[in-house]
């Protein structure tokens, strides 16, 4: 007799069945988890013949392991993912979470809950990644761009709601770097007019804004788990939240309308769409992340305070040190309840004190080979959006402070992952760079 299996996933129920549906995909073997090992942990310049020395001492552990042990029988969507996803509410606060392959897949669920369609209108700020509006854009709905608070480089509230009209269906306002977006004054203006609010939170998961947690507070949010955010899970991955109970449907719109929750008793009709927040149907697709990437966030997920903590403290002495010259505006500072995640620093310029624009600043940062940055620049600029028939120079007309910010004042700087020797000589150069400039 085979021994019973415990299951979680209604597609190997099989009842009393001798031959269990599971055993139709193959399994992971040692020699699998090997190059996994090897891929993870790589050899460091000159330790080679060591590395090759205690990796044969790993497989050998391996193999003592496998004799002892079975492969885990689930790797999408079991106990893992459960967890990571009860963790996340919790430390999050919230009602529902929804595990992903990413965040731009949230945002398209989110999307389609707003009930965004061909000819619809959502309202993005102007400086962000393209993921922020890859789903409207796809469909033909139409991107509207706010212009940006230079403070913070966050959607401007006043000038979103100039910008609403009575297509708009959705605002996505994005906490770039991690410091928090208004959003208060968005959910105030969106709440009148019936309009979706999607907060893209890519850069801060564990950020508060006025005691809640950035994310939570948009009928929707989506944090991204990719290997160049705060933390990741194994290179890819998202989650999804909401308050609304709209969210019970998350499982269903995870995975192309089935909830893995219930059994499915027939499938002809419990194959479902889901409601949107509007009442009509959409057709979900298939979003699903890996167990072993929920594993991998799970152990995250343990030490993101600290993380935070030590972006924080490397925040607060580029801060302290750009205040020794006045033509360097400081980022607003963290305080009780309103906290950033620090993904970035923002850092920006007066160009008539410094002397010069921040291009001009760039390239003699470049010039020193201090810091070659990679920019988040307005999308409008861009040549996809050209493309799609968006006019470049009528747009910058509406967002002027983004042009002036961005032609002019700003950059993001880097602050993690390097010695405090680094973060001094980051500092030092870009003070020393300014000096320059101003002759
Ligand atoms: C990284 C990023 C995203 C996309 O996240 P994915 O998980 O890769 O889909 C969205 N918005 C911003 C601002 C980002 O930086």
């Amino acid at each position: 007799m085979p021994k019973k299996k415990q299951t979680t996933d209604f597609r190997y129920e099989t009842g009393d069945a001798q031959i269990p549906w599971e055993s139709v995909g193959e399994k992971i073997n040692a020699p699998d988890l090997e190059n996994i090992v090897r891929f993870l942990v790589r050899p460091k310049d000159g330790y080679e013949k060591q590395y090759d020395k205690k990796l044969d001492k790993v497989k050998t552990s391996l193999n003592d392991l496998w004799a002892v042990g079975e492969p885990s029988s689930k790797l999408t969507m079991g106990a893992q993912v459960k967890e990571l996803e009860n963790r996340c509410r919790k430390f999050l606060g919230v009602k529902h979470a929804c595990f992903l392959t990413n965040a731009t897949a949230g945002f398209e669920i989110a999307y389609k809950y707003a009930d965004v369609r061909p000819g619809d209108e959502v309202i993005a700020p102007s400086i962000t990644f393209i993921a922020t509006i890859a789903y409207p854009l796809s469909i033909g709905a139409k991107v509207v761009f706010a212009d940006i608070a230079p403070e913070t480089l966050n959607m401007d509230p006043v000038d979103a709601e100039r910008k609403i009209t009575p297509k708009t269906k959705a605002i996505i306002p994005v906490h770039i770097g991690g410091y928090p977006a208004d959003m208060d004054t968005i959910m105030k203006i969106a709440r009148k007019r019936n309009i979706t609010v999607i907060e893209d939170a890519a850069h801060a998961f564990g950020g508060m804004y006025r005691g809640r947690m950035t994310g939570t507070i948009g009928h929707f949010g989506a944090y991204s788990f990719h290997e160049v955010k705060n933390i990741n899970s194994f290179g890819e991955g998202g989650l999804l939240v909401t308050n609304l109970d709209a969210g019970e449907d998350f499982s269903k719109c995870r995975f192309l309308g089935l909830d893995f929750t219930t059994t499915i008793p027939n499938w002809l009709y419990d194959v479902t769409p889901v409601r949107s927040l509007r009442g009509t149907w959409f057709v979900a697709g298939n979003h699903s992340s890996t167990e072993i990437q929920a594993v991998a966030l799970l152990s995250q997920l343990k030490r993101i305070k600290t993380i935070i903590g030590e972006r924080r403290r490397a925040f607060m002495y580029l801060r302290k040190r750009f205040a020794e010259d006045d033509a360097i505006y400081l980022p607003p500072l963290d305080t009780e309840d309103t906290k950033g995640t620090h993904h970035l620093y923002l850092f920006r310029i007066d160009p008539e004190k410094a002397g010069g624009t921040i291009q001009d600043l760039k390239k003699l940062l470049t010039q020193r080979g201090i810091v070659q940055i990679p920019h988040f620049g307005p999308l409008y600029h861009f040549d996809l959006l050209k493309k799609m028939g968006y006019n470049r120079k009528k747009i910058a007309v509406t967002c002027p402070r983004t042009e002036q910010v961005f032609n002019r004042e700003f950059t993001h700087l880097p602050l993690y992952r390097f010695t405090h020797d680094r973060l001094e000589y980051l500092a030092d150069n870009v003070l020393d760079s300014i000096r320059e400039m101003r002759g």
